[in-house]
C-alpha cells in the first residue's frame, strides 16, 4: 500500500470528524501503513459512526474477506464502525490487540453482522493507545522469518536457504534440515492463502515445533528423514494483505497443474532437484483453514490403493491414542491442489490440512503437535518395515 493511499485514508477519515487536517491534528487515525493492513476507505455517516470499505487485491476471488487496520482516537470514547465488503459478506470474528502479539476475538455482542447485506458493525472501544483490528492475527513475512531464526540460528540443524522468487522478487525460503546419507524425506507448505493463519500459521508453527521438539521420537525422526519446509509461500500476499493471492492476482492452491507461478515452481524445482539427487519423497502436508474446519483432503479411495498406507494408519494411531477424531474429506486428484502435485508425480501420501476459521487457538496447537508426534511414529515405523512404496 502505497504512502500517498494511506493518506487518502486518513485524510477521509480525519476531515469527516470535524479535525483540524490542516496541522494533522486529527481526532480519529485509522491506520493501515503497516505490512498485512487491507482497509480501503474510511467515511465518518454520523456521531461516533463510521463505514470502513473492505476490497479484495482482485476479482474473482475467494470469499475470505480480510481486513487489518490500527485505529487511534484523542479520546477515549466508543465508536460504530460497519464493514462494507462490496459484493463480498462478513466472514470472521474480528480479532483485537493492542500490540499485533497478543490477540483476542471480539465478544460477540459487540459485532452485528447483517447476513443480508453481509455487513458487520463493530462496536470498538477507541482511544489514544492504537487499538489493531484484524480479521485473524496478524502474521507477516516479518513475523514468520522472526518466528524462523530459532531454528536456524540455534542448534537445531536447521539451515535457511532462498529457494527463488516471488511474484513481487523478493526472496522466498526453504528451511532445510538435511542430512547427507539420508534419503527418505518429507514436505512441509503453509500459507498459500493469506488470511489462513489459523492452520496456516498457527498449527503450521505448532507441527513444525513439534518435529523439531526433544522428544524421543521428533530427535529419532530428525535422523532417518530429512525435512524441508516452506514456511510461508505467498509472503508478497501475506504482507500485502490479500484475501487469497500471490501478487501476480493467482490463486497459488489451484497453479500446481500449470505451474504458472513462481510460488509454484520454486517447490516444483525444489523436490524435483532433492529426487534428482536421489531423495524420496515419503510425505507432504499443505496448512490451510477453512470455515468448516478442521478436516483433512486426503486421496481418493482408489489411489489411496496405489501408497503404502501412512494416512490412514496415521489416523488410526491419531485417534486410539488421543481425543482427536480426524475428518477426512476424499478428494480428486485431478484438482490442482499442491497435495495432489505430490501424489501424482511422485506417488507420495500428501494431505491439505485445514484448520476451522474460529478454532481455540489452544486447541489448534495441541491437534498439530499430537497430529505431528503421530505421523512421525507412523514414518518411522513404514520406514522400519521398509513398507514404502517404492
Ligand atoms: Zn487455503
Amino acid at each position: 500500500m502505497s504512502a500517498k493511499y494511506i493518506i487518502t485514508v486518513l485524510c477521509l477519515a480525519t476531515l469527516m470528524v470535524a479535525c483540524k487536517p490542516e496541522n494533522g491534528n486529527a481526532d480519529m487515525v485509522f491506520d493501515t501503513s503497516f505490512k498485512g493492513a487491507r482497509l480501503s476507505k474510511v467515511e465518518n455517516i454520523g456521531e461516533k459512526k463510521y463505514v470502513g470499505y473492505v476490497h479484495p487485491e482482485s476479482e474473482p476471488v475467494n470469499k475470505s474477506p480480510w481486513f487489518a487496520f490500527a485505529v487511534t482516537s484523542k479520546v477515549k470514547k466508543n465508536i460504530e464502525l460497519r464493514l462494507e465488503y462490496g459484493t463480498h459478506k462478513h466472514r470472521y470474528i474480528p480479532k483485537l490487540s493492542t500490540d499485533k502479539v497478543h490477540w483476542k476475538p471480539m465478544e460477540l455482542n459487540k459485532i452485528k453482522v447483517d447476513t443480508t447485506l453481509g455487513t458487520a458493525t463493530l462496536l470498538l472501544e477507541v482511544s489514544p493507545k492504537k487499538l489493531y483490528v484484524a480479521a485473524q492475527e496478524i502474521e507477516t513475512s516479518v513475523d514468520t522469518y522472526g518466528w524462523m531464526k530459532k531454528y536456524v540460528d540455534g542448534d537445531y540443524g536447521v539451515n535457511l536457504k532462498v529457494a527463488g522468487k516471488t511474484a513481487l522478487n523478493n526472496a522466498n525460503y526453504v528451511l532445510e534440515h538435511e542430512k547427507k546419507d539420508v534419503e527418505d524425506f518429507i514436505v512441509l507448505v503453509a500459507r498459500q492463502h493469506p488470511p489462513e493463519i489459523p492452520g496456516g500459521t498457527i498449527g503450521f508453527k505448532s507441527f513444525y515445533e513439534t518435529v523439531f521438539s526433544s522428544s524421543e521420537t521428533a530427535k529419532k525422526f530428525r535422523e532417518k528423514f530429512n525435512i524441508y519446509t516452506f514456511p510461508l509461500l505467498n509472503p508478497d500476499g501475506a504482507d500485502k494483505g490479500n484475501w487469497r493471492h500471490n501478487a501476480n492476482g493467482v490463486d497459488l492452491n489451484r497453479d500446481w497443474i500449470d505451474f504458472t507461478q513462481p510460488e509454484t515452481k520454486m517447490v516444483r524445482q525444489f523436490v524435483a532437484d532433492k529426487v534428482e539427487q536421489g531423495g524420496k519423497i515419503r510425505f507432504a502436508l499443505d496448512f490451510h483453514t477453512s470455515y468448516s474446519g478442521p478436516y483433512m483432503l486426503v486421496l481418493d479411495s482408489i489411489n489411496e490403493t496405489k501408497t503404502s498406507g501412512v494416512i490412514p494408519k496415521w489416523i488410526e494411531t491419531i485417534e486410539s491414542t488421543s481425543s482427536f477424531k480426524v475428518e477426512a474429506r476424499q478428494r480428486s486428484q485431478e484438482l490442482p491442489y499442491c497435495y495432489n502435485y505430490f501424489f501424482n508425480t511422485y506417488v507420495a501420501e500428501a494431505v491439505t490440512y485445514e484448520e476451522g476459521d474460529e478454532i481455540n487457538r489452544d486447541t489448534i496447537r495441541k491437534r498439530a503437535s499430537v497430529y505431528a508426534e503421530k505421523l512421525m511414529q507412523t514414518l518411522l515405523e513404514k520406514q522400519k518395515n521398509n513398507a514404502f512404496t517404492k
